[in-house]
């Protein structure tokens, strides 16, 4: 069961844990073709992996980075780019 955090526009909550919605320019779930994706903390804080809302099918976890230059915001960011780019590959 994955937990839905569901978060309005304009909220200064800290995006930590938990699932972040995306849709633009993610590819439907070969699956169910359902086009609900979010990226979800992997194993460990490290990971990020991009999964289907839907079916729950997940793409393969990328490292998110957690030291050197930059910003948590810019490492998350990033981390979900590259979670995303991991699920439309498979997609
Ligand atoms: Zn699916």
């Amino acid at each position: 069961m994955t937990q839905q955090l569901e978060r309005e526009n304009g909220s200064n909550e800290a995006s930590t844990a938990g699932s972040v919605r995306v849709d633009a320019g993610v590819r439907p779930c070969p699956f169910c073709g359902g086009v609900k994706v979010s990226v979800h903390e992997g194993s460990t804080f490290r990971w990020r992996f991009a999964g289907c809302d839907e079916c729950g099918a997940n793409a393969g976890e990328i490292r998110c980075q957690t030291t050197g230059t930059g910003t948590k915001e810019e490492w998350e960011k990033d981390a979900e780019c590259r979670a995303l780019e991991e699920w439309n590959v498979r997609a």
